[in-house]
């Protein structure tokens, strides 16, 4: 209705919007069918090209998100000022949204955690979520050797959600490197009757290895921070300990200093702004929805959550700003892509 009334037009084009940046957040790509398992942190290949011509089409600036900061501060912003953010770092970031983005130059930041880059397996957690998921509908018997207490009944995401519990839980109680856990991912596979090599070769919930790392920042996208191990501890020297681990291995893949900063699971404490200072982090993005204007704090810096989810209307809606005017406001997803050692 207001967009039919023309509001999307008057807000976009009104001095008000011109002096805020919006920031889009971006979490997975589909390789094959991610999107149908968690539609709030995937979406298509299409739903994105779809996103990026609607940007063209409303005439939105799409800034690198240092650039949109500097020019937020000097008040300097071009019309309708977007910026484009994508958290983790997948491999499917490199595999389809690069080369969308890329195609129509536009910049993007990507928000790079690092253990994974070392090693080139799918997430542990996330991956034994996708294999039960993918046999929803089951009831199956769990041999001894996965160390889960009962059988286990695939039939509600409530159910596969605690074979994956039980499966971190053992994990844990272990201390399972990566490799073994991979390990174990293959062992559930295996039960479930899923190829796990083949998911494993096609690179489906894996984040960037070095070389693509290093192959999209020489190409103008931007590495930035998002803790080496997709954590924020809640002791200073360990939390500051995720940024510098980070902030060394981007540089060694990127040659470059990386001082933007994304919160993890968009989880943050009043405690961390002050660490991140001390860090000479200069910025970080939450998942809190919102735009940035200039009063807002550099460190908690609100995004859109793009998913599957959101109508082409909403979408719009953002892009103007009446979005955040009608404080259209809903939850961001609660699953997030968390790597982990
Ligand atoms: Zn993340």
């Amino acid at each position: 209705m207001l967009r039919g009334a023309g509001a999307f037009q008057f807000v976009a084009n009104s001095q008000w919007r011109r002096e805020r940046l919006l920031i889009l957040c971006y979490h997975g790509i589909s390789l094959e069918d991610e999107h149908l398992w968690r539609p709030g942190l995937y979406m298509t290949a299409e739903l994105l090209a779809s996103r990026l011509e609607t940007l063209r089409a409303m005439g939105c600036s799409v800034l690198p998100l240092g650039e949109a900061l500097a020019r937020l501060r000097s008040g300097d912003l071009p019309p309708r000022s977007v910026a484009i953010t994508f958290d983790d770092g997948t491999y499917d970031f490199y595999k389809q949204a690069y080369p969308l983005l890329k195609k129509r130059g536009f910049p993007a930041t990507v928000y790079q955690t690092t253990y994974y880059t070392d090693h080139e397996i799918p997430i542990f957690n996330l991956t034994c979520s996708y294999l039960l998921w993918k046999r929803r509908g089951e009831q199956l018997d769990s041999p001894k050797d996965l160390g889960l207490s009962g059988p286990m009944d695939l039939r509600s995401e409530l159910g596969r959600h605690k074979v994956v519990r039980g499966l971190i839980e053992r994990s844990e109680r272990e201390n399972l490197t990566g490799l073994q856990k991979n390990e174990l991912a293959r062992r559930l596979a295996e039960i479930l009757e899923i190829d796990y090599s083949a998911i494993a070769a096609k690179r489906i919930l894996q984040l960037m290895n070095a070389r693509e790392v290093a192959e999209v920042a020489h190409d103008g996208i931007d590495v930035q921070l998002h803790s080496h191990r997709h954590r924020t501890p809640e002791e200073e020297v360990l939390f500051r300990e995720e940024i510098r681990e980070n902030r060394d291995r981007i540089r060694s893949l990127t040659g470059t200093e990386a001082t933007h900063f994304c919160y993890p699971s968009g989880v943050y404490r009043h405690e961390f702004l002050e660490w991140l200072n001390k860090e000479n982090v200069v910025s970080a993005t939450t998942c809190d929805a919102g735009l940035v204007n200039r009063h807002t704090n550099p460190l908690l810096l609100p995004r859109f959550v793009d998913t599957s989810g959101r109508t082409q209307l909403e979408f719009e809606g953002w892009l103007c700003g009446v979005g955040s005017l009608l404080a259209v406001r809903r939850a961001a997803p609660q699953q997030y892509i968390v790597p982990e050692d």
